[in-house]
């Protein structure tokens, strides 16, 4: 037995079978299979062996006729990599003996490799490992496309997911139904997996570091993604313990979810709005579920998944539609395409920091197409009921105008169109770049209401990125400069009677919502699973009292006093493990 820690980031415990995905060009499966599997696992190694050295000759000969025979040697080697007893005959061979998908036995392959090419004084010959990365992710590829592959769409069976890292597609794109848990080496809890995972209420734990290494294929594993653990092969006593406890937290979840009704008020009477972040469609129904009154950021870039053609004006209308109908009568928040350069199908690298690239709005002057059609599709859905749309990363009021002179032209071809839409569908912005809360009373004559996306904006104001496990210990929503940036939004907000909101992860932990109602927060979106407790926080305080103890933070110097004042004077709210920040 093992057990690991790392950041819990989606409450709740879960016990399977491990189903380990290591990180290559592409993410690679090690599946334990059954002997009798083993004939058949070989025979999909052999087919995409074979198709591979069709391609390569293809290339080959192609090669030759058009730019000459000298050019082509070097797909001779490759031919002859492929059909080294080092690499094809070893990888049957781990197949057979450690009874493994094909996949994985490449991979130990390609690993065993490059150890013996490392290990070549000639520079010449060291270099040609990249050759061989070539020839077995080729092969890779091809066992990739047969039929009955396992993927991330498709997973092979329910399993504790065990993961290095998944980038924000393939977390779109992962069969969720089948996933039981979540672990990953990498990220943190804004990390878009764990964002997920909490919207769907799959237990996860992130940021374990190793965890692929230390978990076997097929390994009994406990994902406590409340206490932040992962246990492999626990014993017998450990394995009650777990399920005692997973118990208790289904009747605590029970007991919460039937605190839908209730009004979210403080003692003193001030309505503090909950309304939920929601990734798909699907998740209105679990938003309901916890009481939110309407959807307050919407990441409608999980509608693309990894699906290269963006969807159409009417199939957009659809979505946006269907989530104003379950929301009714509250309303729903868009936030048009987060996205980056490599999204939009333009031709070249994504540079070399895309969290701080050509991103999201920065794309329209390049590329207003896709935006142009999301935002007729926003404007047709104003038709349906209260919809708003969100505009992100904007850092200044020249981004801000230029979006907002798209969605003129926008509304102007609807009319010459005589397509029905809603004129009046309110505008925000999604305050997350510094440069932005600084020049908030700039915006705010610009806009109809602000959002502050907190995760990035902390992450970039100081300086600590958040999908990084080796510095999110530094990762504050608690130091004073947030707060300072975030009252002063606030401040700005009140001044212009403008709505404010919050949507990043931190509005969902109790102690940090209570303080955002002190500063003046009157809506706080979040998870849907993080609503109960932030209710059951916010009916506990009076907001006045909320204000004092968020004027006191905000002139603590660092994050250590803070989280010790926060835990005296809200001992309820901050649970027995205190502030999660
Ligand atoms: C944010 O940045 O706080 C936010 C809500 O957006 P995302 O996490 O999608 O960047
Ligand atoms: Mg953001």
């Amino acid at each position: 037995m093992s057990t690991l820690r790392g950041t819990a980031v989606s409450p709740g415990i879960a016990v399977g079978r491990a189903l380990v995905v290591e990180r290559d060009a592409v993410p690679v499966f090690r599946l334990n299979l059954a002997p009798e599997k083993i004939p058949a696992e070989i025979g999909r190694l052999e087919a995409a062996l074979e198709v591979s050295r069709e391609q390569l000759r293809a290339i080959k000969e192609r090669l030759s006729r058009e730019v000459g025979a000298p050019h082509a040697y070097i797909f001779d080697a490759h031919l002859l990599m492929l059909d080294d007893p080092l690499l094809r005959a070893r990888a049957v061979e781990i197949v057979q003996q450690q009874l493994v998908n094909a996949e994985w036995a490449l991979r130990t392959v390609s690993e065993e490799l490059h150890g013996l090419f490392d290990e070549f004084s000639d520079e010449y010959l060291r270099e040609r490992s990249s050759d061989l990365d070539d020839v077995i992710g080729r092969v890779q590829l091809n066992l990739r496309g047969a039929p009955g592959a396992p993927s991330l769409e498709r997973l092979p069976g329910p399993f504790v997911l065990v993961a290095s890292d998944l980038s924000p597609s393939e977390a779109a794109e992962l069969d969720w139904d089948r996933v039981l848990a979540v672990a990953t080496d990498m990220g943190s809890s804004t990390y878009h997996t764990a964002i997920i995972a909490r919207s769907l209420r799959i237990p996860a734990v992130v940021g374990l570091k190793d965890a692929t290494r230390q978990t076997p294929a097929g390994s009994l594993v406990v994902v406590d993604g409340t206490r932040g653990e992962v246990v492999v092969e626990p014993s017998a006593s450990i394995l009650d313990g777990f399920r005692r406890d997973q118990e208790t937290y289904r009747r605590e979840d029970e007991r919460l979810c039937s605190t839908r009704e209730l009004p979210s008020r403080t003692q003193d009477g001030v309505d503090v709005r909950l309304v939920a972040n929601v990734e798909f469609p699907e998740e209105a129904a679990t938003a309901q579920l916890y009481g939110a009154e309407g959807i307050g950021l919407f990441r409608s870039e999980y509608l693309l998944g990894r699906d290269p053609r963006w969807p159409s004006e009417d199939q957009q209308l659809d979505v946006y539609r269907r989530l104003i109908e379950q929301m009714h009568p509250h309303a729903v928040t868009v936030r048009t395409w987060d996205v980056g350069r490599e999204a939009l199908g333009t031709v070249g690298p994504s540079g070399p920091n895309p969290a701080m690239g050509e991103r999201a709005l920065r794309l329209l002057r390049r590329s207003p197409d896709p935006f142009r059609v999301q935002l007729r599709a926003l404007l047709r859905a104003g038709e349906h009921g209260p919809i708003r749309i969100m505009f992100p990363f904007v850092a200044g009021v020249g981004d801000l105008r230029l979006a907002l002179s798209l969605l003129d032209e926008a509304r102007e071809e609807l009319r010459r169109e005589n397509v029905a839409f809603r004129e009046d569908v309110p505008v925000g912005v999604n305050l997350e770049v510094p440069s932005a809360a600084v020049v908030v009373d700039l915006l705010v004559t610009e806009v109809d209401f602000f959002s502050v996306g907190t995760n990035d904006l902390i992450q970039y104001l100081l300086a600590v990125d958040r999908t990084d496990p080796r510095v999110s210990a530094l990762y504050e929503p608690l130091h004073p400069a947030v707060l300072r940036t975030l009252a002063r939004i606030a401040a700005v907000a009140r001044e212009h009677d403008r709505p404010l909101s919050l949507c990043g992860e931190m509005a969902g932990q109790p102690v940090e919502a209570v303080l955002l109602v002190g500063l003046g927060y009157r809506e706080l979106s979040m998870a849907p699973s993080a609503i109960p407790r932030v209710k059951a926080a916010v009916r506990a305080v009076r907001e006045d009292e909320a204000r004092r103890l968020a004027e006191r933070c905000l002139s603590l110097g660092t994050r250590e006093e803070t989280v010790r004042f926060v835990r005296e004077e809200l001992p309820e709210a901050a649970g027995p493990a205190g502030p999660v920040q």
